[in-house]
């Protein structure tokens, strides 16, 4: 028998994580590219938990098919938590990732190190048909820097300095990332329950 689910998003990358993370799993991941009518969802949300839930609520009810979102961001503490739920369009277009971090940059000139604290956030949502859900969060902690510094990764990465690797999160590989970032961490935690479920 082969389990079928529905990952809320077009980023194959995503797809590919998720399979990586269930070995043996006779599991068949759909995406928004099977269901074109949900290829544009909305994210409304001033939560990162409403805006996946949202997403995953809306995939599982369309589809049938239990479904997957997340939803991620940077916190910035000095700004209010800024740019927050509003991370990929910052700087207004979505996903320019230089505008958006020259964006940070400008709002956060002449302020010290030690009150430019952030945290990437993420949050995944697994939503049945039935309409159980779960979600799952994870956080990086990191400092803001005032230049970018790496070529690794994406987004705000080259601007997000760790302090206990003495490293920013574009100057890791993608496994060291793994294993640190928010997102590593919110599905290492929703991964056991999937197994569950499937294997019930
Ligand atoms: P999404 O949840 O994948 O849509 O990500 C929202 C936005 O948050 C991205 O466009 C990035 O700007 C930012 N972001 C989320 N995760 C990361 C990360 O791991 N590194 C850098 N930026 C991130």
């Amino acid at each position: 028998m082969t389990f079928k689910v529905l990952m809320a998003t077009h980023n194959r990358g995503k797809v590919a994580e998720l399979k990586s993370l269930l070995p043996g799993l006779p599991i068949q991941v759909f995406t928004l590219a099977d269901f074109p009518a949900l290829s544009v969802m909305e994210e409304t949300g001033i939560t990162f938990l409403e805006n996946a839930v949202q997403k995953a609520k809306i995939a599982a009810e369309f589809s049938g098919y239990p479904s997957l979102a997340d939803d991620s961001g940077l916190v910035v503490d000095v700004l209010g938590g800024q740019p927050g739920v509003h991370s990929a369009r910052f700087a207004g277009e979505p996903g320019n990732d230089q505008a958006n971090n020259l964006k940070l940059l400008r709002l956060l000139k002449g302020i010290p190190f030690s009150q430019r604290t952030a945290r990437f956030i993420s949050v995944i949502a697994f939503v049945t048909p039935q309409g159980q859900v779960y979600t799952a969060e994870g956080r990086c902690e990191g400092i803001i820097l005032d230049k970018l510094q790496g070529t690794g990764g994406f987004g705000y990465d080259p601007l997000f300095y760790l302090s206990e690797l003495g490293k920013t999160m574009a100057e890791l590989t993608l496994a060291e990332k793994n294993k640190i970032s928010h997102r590593g961490k919110a599905w290492r935690e929703i991964v056991p329950f999937l197994q569950t479920i499937f294997q019930e």
